[in-house]
């Protein structure tokens, strides 16, 4: 028998070279390996050497680089090991088209919505990291995990930590969802302290390793934005029952609160493999050889509320909560467009959050998605509009 009990799976890793996928094709070895899961695809962008590494090593049965122009040193990097290759947006789309059974979603970013999309209307159980098939496709994305017949299940720390303390038959009594939020490297930061930041600094999160564009977001708290969406579209809760508390260990990984004032929370060392572990294996719990939690040693947990003037993401996911529609998608395509400005040193830190909230106010007649090209077509004129913007700011600049 497995570790823990589980049952032999075929599954795919979207994203398997990133920061998410690396550690679960660790959880994948630590849980058995090839023994219990048939890796059917893995995917990745640029670094097709890891991928080509990462297919041989796992037995994959094709790997995908999402870059058609690395075709070929893909497919060189392959030669003789029976492994097929794919490459671009369809080779994507081939990948999910596979009969998995799991499907860890960890593309950065919207590039992972119509992989991750069609292998949930195909019936896998999704693993999600890739917060942003949520954030922008929200209901449209829910109801494609419940029309294929699989589950949709939280891989976001914060949103693992609530799935796990939300009972299905406690719903009722549901009050509100406390998400907690590391403050990121410039959480006692004054505005004019993080004007001038550079991509360098901004990347050092204190508690958790991960990939760059996360890892802004973090420091922006864009993040923990984006996640005030992804906890709305997985939990059915309304904006106002949605609240973030700034939590600089990050042990507690987020709390749901009932209606008799009780609040449960699941804690943890600060390590994606808990929540990929809980995700791959659920409602099982896997061996995993994550540190564990000496309370003596920690000694303190300390909390704050949010500061919505240094940090006007917060502000903004509120707003596009309320506004609900397409304004999640408008937040993130105008987000990971300024995001890209950023890290190019084309606007500063602090301008990538104007230029998110003057795209939000030029598309705010949006009523709700019926469809998932009504999607793509408000991130391509959020892009669009994110890109006048940056533009004129770095005109000025
Ligand atoms: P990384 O940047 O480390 O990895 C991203 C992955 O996506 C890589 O495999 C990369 O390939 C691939 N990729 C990049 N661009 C494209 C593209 N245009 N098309 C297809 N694939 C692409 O990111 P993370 O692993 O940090 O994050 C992945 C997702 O998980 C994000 O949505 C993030 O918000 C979420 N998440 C991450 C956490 C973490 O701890 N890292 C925690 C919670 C959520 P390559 O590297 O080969 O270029
Ligand atoms: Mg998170």
């Amino acid at each position: 028998m497995a570790s823990g009990g589980i049952e032999p799976r075929k599954l795919s890793v979207f994203g398997s070279t990133g920061s998410i996928g690396k550690n679960t094709l660790d959880v994948i070895e630590q849980v058995g390996g090839r023994e219990f899961f048939e890796v059917l695809a893995l995917t990745g962008n640029s670094n097709t050497e890891l991928l080509a590494e990462q297919a041989k090593a796992s037995g994959a049965k094709l790997a995908v680089t999402a870059d058609a122009d690395r075709y070929q040193s893909l497919k060189d990097a392959l030669s003789g090991s029976g492994i097929a290759v794919a490459a671009g947006e369809s080779g994507l789309m081939e990948a999910a088209d596979l009969d998995a059974e799991w499907v860890m979603a960890g593309i950065v970013g919207t590039a992972g919505l119509a992989p991750t999309l069609a292998a949930a209307r195909k019936g896998a159980d999704i693993a999600l990291a890739n917060k942003e098939c949520l954030v922008s496709a929200g209901e449209i994305f829910v109801q494609a995990v419940h029309a294929g017949g699989g589950r949709l299940i939280p891989v976001d720390s914060e949103h693992s930590a609530i799935f796990q303390a939300l009972e299905e038959d406690q719903r009722h009594a549901l009050e509100r969802i406390i998400l907690t939020a590391s403050g990121g490297p410039f959480r006692t930061w004054t505005r004019e302290e993080m004007a001038g930041v550079t991509v360098e600094v901004a990347r050092a999160h204190p508690n958790w390793s991960m990939g760059l564009k996360i890892s802004i977001g973090s420091a922006s708290m864009f993040n923990k934005a984006l996640e005030m969406i992804e906890a709305k579209h997985l939990f059915d809760v309304e904006p106002d029952q949605i609240e973030v508390i700034v939590h600089p260990q990050s042990i507690i990984h987020s709390m749901v609160g009932y209606r008799d004032g009780s609040v449960l929370a699941q804690l943890g060392a600060p390590d994606m493999r808990t929540a990929i572990g809980y995700a791959l294996t659920y409602p099982l719990r896997p061996n995993l050889t994550v540190e564990r939690l000496d309370f003596a040693k920690l000694a303190r947990l300390d909390f704050e509320a949010p500061d919505t003037e240094r940090f006007p993401a917060l502000r903004l996911a509120r707003t596009a909560l309320e506004r609900g529609g397409l304004q999640g998608a408008v937040m993130n395509a105008a987000e990971e467009t300024a995001f890209s400005a950023f890290v190019e040193e084309r606007i500063t830190f602090l301008q990538m959050a104007d230029i998110v909230e003057a795209v939000m106010e030029k598309m705010t007649g949006h009523s709700p998605a019926t469809n998932i090209e009504e999607v793509f077509a408000a991130d391509a004129e959020a892009r669009r509009k994110a890109g006048e913007q940056i533009s004129k700011v770095s005109a000025r600049t």
